[in-house]
C-alpha cells in the first residue's frame, strides 16, 4: 500500500515541472460520471450543472466542455462575466445567471445570450422594457423566495405581479425556481415548509418549468425534483448531505512540495508568533503551500491545540505552528521512509477529503474548493484533455 502510494507520487512528480510548488489534479471523467449518476437519479427531471465561481475553483474552461460532452444541456453561473465565458464554451447550452440583472446591465445580459434569474420587480421592469424596445419576448427565470431570505421575489411581490403585471407578460418565463436553506439536513422541517410555500406561490406565475433542488435538495426525494435540479458541489465530489451518501466520487486531489526538512529541539519554537514548542526533539518538514494557496490560516495549530493535517506517503501528519502565506510546517517525526525535499505531500485526496479539510479549517468543503491555489500547477485527467 505505502509502496503503491510512493510510486503514484513519483509518477505525479514526473508529470509536473520541477519548479512547481504544488499540483491540483482534476478528474474530468469523474465530473462527467458524477453528472451522469445524478441525472440518472432524478430522471425524468432534467439535471443541470452549476458552474459558477470557475466551476467551484476547478476550472470552467475544462469543466464546462466535459459536462456538455456528458450530455448536460443547462448551466447555471452567478455573474455576467461567468455567463459570457460559459457561452463561449457551451454555444448550444441554456445558461442561467443567478445574480440576475444588476441595475443598468440588461443590455449586456441580452448580448451575452443568457437567461437572467430575476428576483425583484425592478429587474422585471428593466428586462420587460428591453423586451419592448427590441420587439422581443426575452427569456427569463423567476426566483421565488420561500424562506431563505436571500435572493427571490417575496410573496407580496408576487401578489403585486398578479395584480399589476409589471411587464411580466412581455417576458418569456422559462423557469420558476427557489432555493432551500437546510437541504443538507433531511430532518429539518424547513425543507417541507419551503416546498409548501413554493407549491403555493409558483402556480401564481407563468410557469413552464420549476426547480427547487441543488446538490442536497435532490437527495430529499422525488417531491423535490420538479422539472430541473441544479447541483454544483456534488458534481465536484462534495458530500455535504447528512442523510446518506450521494452517488458521487471525489474529483480533485492537491499535493504540495516539501522544500526543506529540519530538526527542532525541545524549547525551540516553530513559525510566526512562536505558537508551537515541542517537548521532545521533532523532525519538521516545510511545505511550499500557504494561505495564498487555499490552505486556510485556521489550519494553524498551537502546542496542544487543534489544527490541520496533510498526508505524507499515506500517513497523516499534523500541521504545526502558524500557516503563513506561502508555507506550512508539518511534523514528520518517525515517518518512514524519511520524507525528502522535492517530495509531494497530500493536502486534499483519499486521506483528506474536502469535507475533512473544511472541518479542520472550521469551514466547509465548498470554501476549500473555491479557494484552491491558483499558483499550483494543474493537471486535468480524462475527457480529451
Ligand atoms: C450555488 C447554487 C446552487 C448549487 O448549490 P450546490 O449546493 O453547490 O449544489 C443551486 N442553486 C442556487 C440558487 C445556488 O446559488
Amino acid at each position: 500500500m505505502r509502496g503503491a502510494i510512493k510510486a503514484e507520487m513519483s509518477e505525479l512528480n514526473s508529470q509536473i515541472p520541477a519548479h512547481a510548488t504544488g499540483v491540483v489534479v482534476v478528474d474530468l471523467d469523474r465530473i462527467a460520471a458524477n453528472w451522469r449518476a445524478l441525472a440518472a437519479l432524478v430522471r425524468p427531471a432534467e439535471c443541470a450543472a452549476v458552474v459558477k465561481a470557475d466551476a467551484y475553483g476547478l476550472g470552467a474552461t475544462q469543466v464546462i466542455p466535459a459536462l456538455v460532452r456528458a450530455g448536460c444541456r443547462t448551466l447555471f453561473v452567478a455573474t455576467l462575466d461567468e455567463a459570457v465565458a460559459a457561452r463561449k464554451l457551451a454555444p448550444a447550452a441554456t445558461i442561467y445567471m443567478l445574480d440576475g440583472i444588476i441595475k443598468g446591465a440588461a443590455g449586456a445580459v441580452r448580448e451575452a445570450g443568457v437567461i437572467p434569474v430575476v428576483s425583484t420587480l425592478s429587474e422585471i421592469a428593466e428586462w420587460a422594457e428591453l423586451s419592448t424596445s427590441r420587439k422581443d419576448r426575452l427569456p427569463t427565470a423567476l426566483h421565488v423566495d420561500t424562506g431563505l431570505n436571500r435572493l427571490g421575489l417575496a410573496a407580496k411581490d408576487i401578489q403585486s405581479l398578479v395584480m399589476n403585471g409589471h411587464g411580466l407578460d412581455r417576458l418569456d418565463v422559462q423557469l420558476v425556481m427557489s432555493h432551500l436553506a437546510c437541504a443538507d439536513d433531511p430532518g429539518s422541517p424547513k425543507n417541507e415548509q419551503q416546498r409548501e410555500v413554493f407549491e403555493r406561490l409558483a402556480p401564481l406565475l407563468p410557469t413552464t418549468a420549476r426547480s427547487i433542488a441543488a446538490s442536497d435538495g435532490l437527495m430529499l426525494g422525488r417531491d423535490y425534483h420538479y422539472d430541473l435540479v441544479r447541483p454544483g458541489y456534488a458534481l465536484y465530489g462534495g458530500q455535504a448531505f447528512q442523510g446518506g451518501a450521494t452517488p458521487v466520487e471525489p474529483v480533485v486531489e492537491v499535493h504540495a512540495r516539501i522544500l526543506q526538512v529540519r530538526d527542532v529541539a525541545p524549547g525551540q519554537t516553530v513559525g510566526y508568533s512562536a505558537t508551537w514548542t515541542p517537548d521532545e526533539p521533532r523532525r519538521v518538514a516545510i511545505i511550499a503551500a500557504g494561505y495564498a494557496d487555499g490552505l486556510f490560516r485556521h489550519l494553524s495549530r498551537q502546542s496542544g491545540g487543534d489544527g490541520g493535517r496533510v498526508a505524507v506517503g499515506g500517513v497523516i501528519a499534523t500541521i504545526i505552528g502558524r500557516v503563513s502565506m506561502d508555507l506550512i510546517t508539518i511534523d514528520v517525526t518517525g515517518i518512514e521512509p524519511e520524507p525528502r525535499p522535492g517530495d509531494l505531500v497530500e493536502v486534499i485526496g483519499p486521506n483528506l477529503p474536502i469535507e475533512a479539510v473544511g472541518s479542520d479549517a472550521r469551514t466547509i468543503g465548498y470554501e476549500v474548493l473555491t479557494s484552491l491555489g491558483r499558483r499550483f500547477h494543474r493537471i486535468y485527467r480524462g475527457a480529451e484533455s
